[in-house]
């Protein structure tokens, strides 16, 4: 009970001080994604430096633990090589999918540990998601744009 109100203590800072909130300049590619079930919305970009995150920044709507939960999120990707930023998405959607059986690791997860709870609330895991596929998305255009541009060097 008393690691539940920590986890709760933890949230709502995130929620109330968003880290990386307010969109900012350059970026290599802005997304936008919506949680219909529950109305909240992030707008995000990422730049990257090579297959590094140089930069994570979002502007949030809705619900307390989406928000924080993006908050907590650009924390962990930030000046991360990419990998390292997909292979923590893959821990925290293997705490969110496991109805509370799974135990957080804290030192992949930091703060994302906070959201243990809310793995045993299905309706609320794709709050949680939310920022991480906007994320996962943005990169993984960002990487293509690259890649792309690559292509048109070594053909010119
Ligand atoms: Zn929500």
């Amino acid at each position: 009970m008393q690691l539940d109100s920590l986890y709760q203590e933890i949230i709502l800072d995130h929620y109330r001080t968003p880290h990386h909130a307010g969109l900012a300049d350059p970026y290599d590619v802005e997304v936008h994604h919506v949680n219909p079930s529950c109305g909240d919305e992030v707008t995000l970009r990422v730049e990257l430096d090579g297959d590094t995150v140089k930069g994570v920044t979002h502007d949030s709507v809705g619900c307390s633990i989406s928000q924080a939960a993006t908050s907590v999120m650009s924390d962990l990707v930030i000046g991360k090589p990419v990998s390292e930023g997909m292979a923590t998405y893959e821990k925290f959607l293997e705490l969110m999918q496991g109805r509370g059986n799974v135990e957080p690791d804290e030192e992949v997860l930091e703060d994302g540990v906070a959201f243990a709870g809310v793995a045993q609330f299905p309706a609320r895991v794709k709050c949680a998601l939310l920022g991480w596929s906007a994320w996962r998305d943005a990169t993984a255009q960002a990487l293509a744009t690259q890649g792309a541009a690559n292509e048109g060097v070594k053909n010119a």
